[in-house]
């Protein structure tokens, strides 16, 4: 594997040089008494919508098949534990795999706090075995006295379609740039011979949506991302370095974020901390993805609590040029980049696509 280093640099650019941004005639410009400068009202990337499209793409894959192909994707889902956050997912999921036509089996353990590793492990390597689980979802997080790991671990990587399998993360950690490395096409997801986390691979798949389908260039842009998870920032700073950005990953000891961000082409907010990136730190005229899912008093509301991203959304669509709302911009995607790495790993499994 290629090492790869990534250089954080600490930019000095003043608010008043970064706001000379002159937006194309199409966008609305606001007078405000904060900025001196133009400004204007972002595009809102429709997440629900295209994630809408790519499940009726699948389905109508699904739909029509010849009629000799009688197995279909199966995704099995293991949920452990009684958190009513886990069960919504779990159920939205379900769903989904429903309505697309595909397969879905669940194993539930509602007494967590009894349940065994072994039993775990012994279902897992059930499904590694069996025909008609293609994909394999162990809804995190876990109880405690789980090892996370060692659970994910004993996942088939060929059949673990959230893509957090260290064999699966290895490979998208490989640049591939070296002599003789394998090139892979980066602009298709499907054609990606390993599984990918849907989360991330959700974000870029946005970036490469909008626009009326045209999408964005990614390369040569400078990429900020927020937060350095596993889960989500790791490997989308990794997918961006795939397509060319140039990447910054801030957490939570950078220094300077703010002028970090003014640098930032493409912003993608993982950070679980509800508004946190103001509109002040965002250079004019950028993209902004926000994956961050916050709940915050909302008293005024039915539930007494709303949804808000990482990103201080009403300020920051004034500034950039696309944002996606929370909720309905990155949410939407996970499930639909699930859904489609599931077939993807039912095509390969039944041979209609290569290994
Ligand atoms: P984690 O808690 O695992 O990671 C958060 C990251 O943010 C860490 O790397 C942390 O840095 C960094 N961070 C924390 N505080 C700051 C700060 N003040 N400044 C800069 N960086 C900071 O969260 P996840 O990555 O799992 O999730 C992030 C958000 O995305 C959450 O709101 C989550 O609910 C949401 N999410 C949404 C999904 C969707 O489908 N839309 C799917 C998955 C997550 P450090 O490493 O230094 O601690």
């Amino acid at each position: 594997m290629c090492s790869l280093i990534l250089l954080i640099t600490s930019q000095n650019s003043p608010l008043s040089q970064a706001f000379t941004y002159h937006p194309s005639p199409t966008h609305k410009h606001i007078t405000s008494p904060t900025y001196t400068s133009h400004r204007m009202t972002a595009n809102v990337i429709d997440g629900k919508a295209i994630a809408a499209t790519i499940r009726a793409e699948l389905t109508n894959k699904l739909s029509s098949l010849p009629s000799d192909i009688k197995s279909r994707p199966g995704l099995a889902v293991m949920l452990v534990g009684s958190r009513k956050d886990s069960q919504t997912y779990v159920r939205m999921k379900q769903k989904a795999c429903a309505d697309c036509g595909m397969e879905s089996f669940l194993e539930e353990y509602p007494n967590g706090e009894e349940v065994t590793e072994d039993t775990l492990l012994t279902k897992i390597q059930e499904w590694n075995q069996d025909d008609k689980v293609h994909g394999i979802l162990v809804q995190l997080p876990l109880p405690k006295h789980i090892s996370e790991e060692k659970i994910l671990r004993e996942v088939d990587p060929k059949k673990d379609v959230d893509g957090l399998h260290p064999a699966n993360t290895a490979k998208l950690f490989s640049t591939s740039t070296h002599a003789g490395a394998v090139k892979l096409n980066w602009k298709d997801f499907t054609s990606i011979p390993f599984h990918i986390p849907c989360t991330p691979q959700g974000c870029i798949e946005l970036l490469d949506r909008i626009n009326d389908g045209k999408g964005i260039d990614i390369e040569g842009k400078n990429a900020v991302v927020v937060g350095r998870s596993n889960l989500v920032g790791m490997p989308v700073a990794m997918l961006l370095l795939h397509r060319n950005a140039t990447i910054t990953i801030v957490h939570s000891r950078t220094k300077n974020i703010e002028s970090i961000l003014q640098q930032a082409d493409i912003v993608v907010a993982a950070v679980g901390r509800a508004n946190m990136v103001q509109a002040s730190w965002l250079k004019p005229g950028c993209i902004v993805i926000d994956v961050g899912i916050n709940s915050v008093d909302a008293p005024d509301t039915k539930r007494g609590y709303k949804l808000v991203g990482d990103v201080n959304y009403a300020e920051a669509k004034e500034v950039c040029e696309w944002i996606t709302p929370v909720p309905g911009g990155v949410g939407p995607m996970t499930i639909a980049m699930l859904l489609r790495n599931t077939v993807n790993s039912w095509e390969r499994a039944t041979g209609q696509k290569d290994q």
